[in-house]
């Protein structure tokens, strides 16, 4: 049977197919962010205000900083047994059903609303609601709020907030238009709690992570000419300082904001295969840098999974942001 083309669905297809539906799940990716949380969050907070019924797929934990979300507590692996078949299922900020993990059960793709800002987004729901030029996907979630008139509440404003500052690096990265101030100054009129978010997600380290940071800065490497700089953190550093994958965060952007760097790579070497995070300052497109290798992201930021030892890694990555002109 032939697939039939992938289709983009309008503001208005969607908030119809919102109004139709009874039950949601909202599916978030592996290694969570406040993007694919909060968006899920704020959606499914003003269905719950519909009368509707609503549940959360995520396979990993929310992470520490995120907890004081509205509603957090409500994510989990674990669905109720009760599930109606027709429950339209939700994938917030992410490209593909894989980036959902292994845990994700077999899926119609008339119940898979695909809500999501990456390049490259594979189309894969009956409905597909991709704006890629909006800063996060929790913006894209409030053109459909306001498309359906649904009151947005301090909570829902809060969720809507932390996407947007999570996905610019809290006001930072290009993405950061005029527009995206006006709508992120809406949002605090509404009653978004900028402060909590700030103190929550940009200034809750735990020491072992800024441990972790000055070890992965003392090891870090420019090469290049000065245009790529990397590290990696393996499975002895997280334990040495009583860290986790959570703690690595931050060590990207130190990277990124060393002089002259066009790209930046983090080699996560634990869990299993080595995770590699990409950051650009627009020269190089990491995006398609990744793509090269089976990930994806943004022209600016991006990753993938690599199956191999690290040294590969490292080589595959340099050749693959050669390729894209370093
Ligand atoms: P990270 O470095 O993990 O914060 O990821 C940066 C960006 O790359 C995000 O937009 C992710 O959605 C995307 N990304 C990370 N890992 C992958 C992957 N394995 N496949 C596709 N996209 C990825
Ligand atoms: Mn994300
Ligand atoms: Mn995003």
């Amino acid at each position: 049977m032939i697939e039939s083309k992938p289709k983009e669905s309008t503001t208005e297809e969607v908030v119809a197919e919102l109004r139709r539906r009874e039950s949601f799940v909202f599916v978030s990716h592996v290694k969570p962010d406040g993007d694919t949380l909060g968006a899920g969050l704020a959606l499914g907070l003003a269905l719950r205000a519909m009368g509707k019924r609503v549940n959360y797929f995520q396979q990993d934990p929310v992470p520490r900083n995120l907890r004081f979300l509205p509603d957090a507590d409500r994510v989990a692996r674990e669905l109720p047994a009760d599930l109606p078949a027709d429950a339209l299922w939700v994938f917030c900020d992410m490209s593909d059903t894989s980036r959902a993990g292994e845990f994700l059960p077999a899926l119609e793709r008339r119940n898979i609303l695909d809500i999501d800002h990456h390049l490259a987004n594979s189309r894969f729901g009956a409905f597909n609601y991709v704006l890629e030029t909006e800063c996060s996907t929790g913006t894209c979630v409030l053109h459909l709020l306001r498309a359906m008139n649904a009151p947005i509440t301090p909570e829902i404003a809060t969720c809507l907030l932390t996407t947007i500052m999570t996905d610019t690096g809290g006001f930072m990265h290009s993405n950061t238009t005029g527009e995206v101030l006006q709508t992120s100054a809406e949002l605090i009129a509404l009653g978004a709690n900028k402060e909590e978010i700030t103190e929550k997600i940009f200034a809750n380290k735990r020491f072992a992570a800024i441990r972790l940071l000055g070890a992965a800065l003392d090891t870090a490497r420019l090469e290049e000419d000065g245009k790529f700089c990397w590290t990696v953190v393996d499975e002895a550093m997280l334990a040495k300082f009583g860290a986790d994958g959570e703690d690595t965060e931050e060590i990207i952007q130190h990277l990124r904001s060393v002089e002259g760097v066009d790209v930046a790579a983090v080699f996560k070497d634990y869990d299993g295969d080595v995770r590699v995070s990409l950051r650009g300052n627009g020269r190089v497109n990491v995006q398609t840098a990744a793509g090269r290798l089976g990930g994806g992201g943004h022209h600016r930021a991006s990753g993938l999974t690599f199956v191999g030892p690290v040294p590969a890694a490292i080589e595959a990555v340099r050749a693959a942001i050669r390729a894209e002109g370093l």
